[in-house]
């Protein structure tokens, strides 16, 4: 079984790897040589036990998470978490401390503040999001302090993450197993599934036991972290077919030699586009240059009016999902681990093959002053 693919930068739910694709196809069928679909078992099933082991397994070898931290399945995407976080921990008379990095984190903040007092401690809205700010006063009475490792849209990312504050919660739905992080600095970590874990219906939880145990109770069923780490993910029905297509995944991440090799290979994708961004003087990005993210390539054309037929050239190319978020326009080209470097290359010489069709001598020239 073979399938036509094109180059898909889509921003989310995001590619797989094609072995990834035909595995779950197949396990649709016929799953395991059961005579059974895995849509259709039972997730009491001891064959399902096993995934969700091997899933959380898998996860605590790939990403280091030491032994006092619980590794939990939900549903209800990264958008629940910005609501479930505050049922939790935000506590009277304490507040919610965020870090107000984009389109994302502000959605969380909103959430928060239906809870409880929220202090943003550090914003880059002044400049459109296009800088990770830094936070002057760390702090210190905070229940917890909210940040987001990669902001999706408007393409910045975390490079360090605060230390010596409150208890530190981030979301890394867009990056996280694209880049080795030091698990240990947080008190939660929380990711949908969709942008590099597998498909959609599945958010990723890795928390502190200790800090879970210091959660506000009563706190309803269904948005308490405590009965899903007491129930092992199953309180109620989990999310089967997306937590078995994430072990999949997590698979191929290990065969491929685990984060510190995707993370290289992460790394020169984005130095291919970045370098044609900024050598192409048709392009500029949009991101604060030491802040750019290595997942979502967010760039603009100097010329608007280009940027429609720039989007229909790279379609009629087998292109898809680079048209930037509807708020910030432009385009945005994300390289989770599942796209190639070829993908990536082959972006990138379209972006020049394109200067070349608009006469380069002419635009060049004009564009060198209206850039500075
Ligand atoms: C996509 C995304 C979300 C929203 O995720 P859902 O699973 O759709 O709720 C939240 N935060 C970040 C950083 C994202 O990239």
């Amino acid at each position: 079984m073979s399938v036509v693919k094109k180059h898909n930068f889509g921003a989310g739910p995001c590619i797989l790897p094609p072995a990834v694709m035909e595995q779950a196809a197949n396990a649709i069928i016929n799953w395991n040589n059961m005579g059974l679909s895995i849509l259709e078992i039972s997730h009491r099933s001891p064959e399902f036990e096993s995934v969700i082991l091997k899933a959380q397994l898998l996860i605590r070898e790939l990403l280091n998470v030491p032994n006092n931290y619980e590794i939990l399945f939900l549903q209800g995407g990264a958008s629940s978490q910005f609501s479930m976080v505050p049922m939790n921990f935000l506590k009277n008379p304490s507040y919610g401390a965020y870090l107000d990095t984009g389109y994302f984190a502000q959605k969380a903040i909103k959430e928060a503040g239906l809870f409880g007092q929220v202090e943003i401690v550090a914003s880059s809205q002044d400049k459109d999001y296009s800088y990770i700010p830094d936070i002057i006063e760390l702090p210190q009475g905070a229940a917890y302090l909210h940040c987001t490792s990669n902001n999706t849209i408007e393409g910045t990312q975390m490079l360090s993450f605060p230390e010596n504050t409150a208890p530190l919660i981030c979301d890394m739905s867009s990056d996280i197993f694209s880049r080795s992080v030091d698990i240990k600095k947080f008190d939660l970590i929380y990711a949908g599934a969709q942008k590099n874990l597998g498909p959609a219906g599945m958010t990723l939880i890795i928390a502190k036991n200790e800090f879970l145990n210091t959660a506000k109770s009563p706190v309803p069923s269904m948005s308490d972290y405590r009965i899903y780490r007491d129930n092992m993910s199953m309180y109620n029905t989990p999310p089967v077919f997306s937590i078995y297509v994430a072990l999949l995944n997590l698979i191929w991440l290990r065969d491929q030699g685990g984060i510190s090799a995707i993370e290289l290979q992460n790394v020169k994708k984005a130095n291919t586009l970045y370098r044609e961004v900024d050598r192409n003087p048709l392009f500029y990005g949009t991101a604060n240059a030491a802040h750019r993210s290595k997942m979502n390539v967010t760039f603009k054309m100097h010329d608007p009016k280009l940027e429609e037929e720039f989007l229909r050239f790279a379609a009629e190319n087998g292109i898809v999902g680079i048209k930037g978020y509807r708020t910030v326009g432009g385009f945005r080209a994300s390289l989770y681990n599942a796209l190639p470097l070829s993908s990536v290359e082959f972006l990138a010489q379209l972006m020049q093959d394109f200067e070349q069709k608009k006469n380069p001598v002419h635009q060049s020239s004009n564009l060198e002053t209206a850039n500075h």
